[in-house]
């Protein structure tokens, strides 16, 4: 069983909240059982039960494990907004291929709209989706789910990245196009970067011209047209594959 998000105290782990309910009622485990925890820096740990109240679990760490499973390049998911469970999809897939972070934003064409409301219920849920994701995959980080942003502000995001990438799929179309292998081979590792995907319609002719303009770099991911939730898991796909075999 894998915990995060609750205190650490040196190699003492103190777990309340949700957690708790899931531990002693659901998995059913007690004092001497063990469990992985893992700690936002160290990573993760074989840990022991001490004791388990209805309010909280303590345990101990018993080993520290040397796996690190989060990818050697910071990647932000910028993902428009789309139809049904789309989102859902993404978030959960793209946090066990290793995103760092996912961005959502209203583009031009997406059918989907998010009032205030219910861009705050939204996140909330992708983020217990990641939350969830991330500790199947046994990740030591959980990626944070970023606000709703307008077009305009992503544009502004611009400067916070080594690398902003536009996954266009008129780049599929052309004959003369640019490969997702000619960027992976200019991006070290702990470069930050930063993938915008399109909705079902694509992008609109302006938002691609502000893109490039702002210094975003047009890539096709492969020659077939791929849906937007099949976009960003090619890419992490891809990435993955290219620093990590
Ligand atoms: N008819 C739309 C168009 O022409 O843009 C198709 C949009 S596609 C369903 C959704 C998004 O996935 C695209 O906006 C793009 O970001 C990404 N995408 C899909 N296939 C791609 C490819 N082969 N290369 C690059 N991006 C792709």
């Amino acid at each position: 069983y894998f915990v995060k998000g609750s205190s650490w105290e040196n190699e003492r782990l103190w777990i309340t909240g949700e957690d708790v309910h899931h531990i002693s009622r659901v998995m059913r485990m007690d004092k001497g059982d063990k469990l992985i925890g893992i700690h936002p820096e160290l990573g993760p740990a074989i840990c022991e039960i001490s004791e388990v109240t209805s309010n909280h679990v303590e345990c101990w760490v018993e080993e520290w494990l040397e796996e690190n499973r989060e990818l050697p390049v910071q990647v932000s998911i910028v993902q428009s907004l789309g139809k049904g469970d789309k989102l859902e999809q993404v978030v959960q897939k793209g946090t066990e291929l290793g995103a760092f972070t996912f961005i959502p934003y209203q583009a031009e064409r997406s059918v989907a709209k998010w009032d205030e409301k219910k861009a705050e219920k939204k996140i909330q849920r992708l983020q217990k989706i990641a939350k969830e994701a991330s500790e199947q995959s046994e990740r030591i980080r959980i990626p944070e789910i970023h606000s709703l942003l307008s077009f305009q502000e992503l544009i502004h995001l611009t400067k916070e990245y080594d690398w902003c990438i536009l996954a266009h799929a008129d780049e599929a179309r052309r004959k003369s196009y640019r490969p997702l292998a000619s960027i992976l081979e200019m991006i070290k590792p702990d470069d930050r970067v930063l993938v915008v995907f399109g909705p079902e319609g694509g992008f609109s002719e302006k938002e691609v011209s502000d893109l490039v303009s702002a210094g975003f770099l047009t890539v096709r991911l492969g020659p077939r047209i791929l849906r937007m939730e099949t976009a960003p898991l090619y890419f992490l796909s891809t990435l993955s594959y290219h620093f990590e075999e």
